[in-house]
């Protein structure tokens, strides 16, 4: 099912009986979501994540703007009639109940025409606790199960009724590092095996990369950048998407732009034809610095961490805030007793952005 946010805004009312503007959730969001995908909502604690995720699930409703489910505007449908299934953090599993009994839960309330035999409805349960592969658990209360199980159990409660959209808020965050990884390659099997859209929040970037069809990358309720994996991590709209995607995160100076070249102190580190003199920010990616004895760019040597196949080299330098990680091939020369290194910069793998709108400058 394709889904379709087109400019919505969500505006919390104030509480506030002095200030009545409210609090801006969302604003202005259009995303369209093709059939089959898995997209991450993904930004800092209060973007508007979880918000934009209620909106698409009702239950919450937009402020302004619509949204589409195919061709059907279901802005105003009650989250019943919409045909999602839902996945929190906490699981919210029933603990009196079995693994069976909170699966087939969501069942036994259809009504109508919908209504199943328990047969019917045994077969689903089945059928949804097989492909989370939990089907020889289905008689276990959920304290009797790991938090991997427990949320297994969660998402197959969601897939039982077959949603057209699969909504997750942040699943895995109440797990630990090892069953996050086991979890989250399982969320991606079981989307692939159903091929149902799923639309997934998370704060982790790296959770994000490693799932996601497609990333959205949003800042205090806005669209900050839509696009593959790959693609939004190798070409940034702006310092903030540069700086919330890759660990180490990406090395910010401050420059300059004159006649031509890009200068970070009074180093000429890289020619940037085409871009008019100015100040700048440079974003360089650790794997951006060549370590180079005769390199332009000359850093104040912190340290070297060893980490197999390659180093990573903590240095400092004037126009920089904050430490710089540089990763190089293991391979390089660096002289660990030197006060110094220099490194030459990758273009493609450097980032210029205006210093008063942060956005991206192009430069060939
Ligand atoms: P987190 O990752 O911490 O869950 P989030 O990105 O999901 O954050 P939201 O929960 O969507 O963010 O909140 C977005 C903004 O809207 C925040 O400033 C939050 O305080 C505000 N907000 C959320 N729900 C309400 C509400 N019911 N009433 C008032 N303000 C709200």
């Amino acid at each position: 099912m394709n889904v379709k946010i087109d400019n919505v805004t969500k505006v919390f009312p104030s509480r506030d009986k002095k200030d009545k503007t409210g609090v801006v959730a969302v604003r202005d969001f259009t995303i369209d979501i093709p059939d089959g995908e898995l997209v991450c909502l993904l930004g800092p604690s209060g973007c508007g994540k979880s918000t934009l995720l209620y909106m698409i699930c009702g239950l919450e409703s937009p402020t302004e703007g619509k949204i589409f489910f195919g061709d059907s505007d279901v802005t105003d449908l009650p989250s019943e009639k919409r045909g999602v299934g839902l996945v929190f953090q906490n699981y919210a599993l029933y603990p009196h109940m079995t693994v069976r009994q909170n699966i087939r839960f969501p069942l036994e309330n259809l009504k109508g025409a919908d209504k199943l035999t328990k047969e019917q409805m045994e077969e689903k349960v089945v059928e949804a606790a097989k492909i989370v592969q939990i089907d020889g658990l289905l008689d276990r209360k959920p304290g009797q199960m790991s938090g991997g199980q427990q949320q297994r159990v969660a998402i197959a409660r969601a897939l039982v009724k077959m949603p057209k959209v699969l909504l997750m808020d942040e699943p895995l965050s109440n797990l630990d590092a090892r069953l996050r990884l086991q979890t989250r390659e399982e969320i991606r099997r079981i989307q692939r095996h159903t091929g149902i859209t799923t639309i997934f929040v998370t704060h982790d970037q790296e959770e994000a990369m490693s799932i996601s069809d497609r990333i959205v990358v949003m800042k205090d309720g806005v669209l900050h950048q839509i696009g593959k994996p790959q693609e939004v991590y190798d070409d940034p709209q702006n310092l903030f998407v540069a700086c919330f995607l890759g660990t180490p995160a990406v090395n910010v100076f401050e420059g300059e732009v004159k006649r031509g070249g890009l200068y970070i102190g009074n180093q000429k580190v890289l020619d940037v034809e085409g871009v008019s003199d100015r100040p700048v920010y440079v974003g360089v990616r650790p794997e951006g610095f060549i370590a180079d004895p005769n390199g332009n760019l000359t850093c104040d040597l912190n340290g070297i961490d060893v980490m197999g196949r390659d180093i990573s080299v903590v240095c400092s330098h004037k126009s920089s805030e904050n430490v710089i990680r540089a990763i190089i091939s293991a391979e390089s020369e660096v002289d660990r007793e030197c006060k110094t290194v220099k490194f030459n910069l990758k273009p493609h793998k450097t980032y210029l952005f205006d210093k008063e709108t942060e956005e991206r400058i192009k430069f060939s």
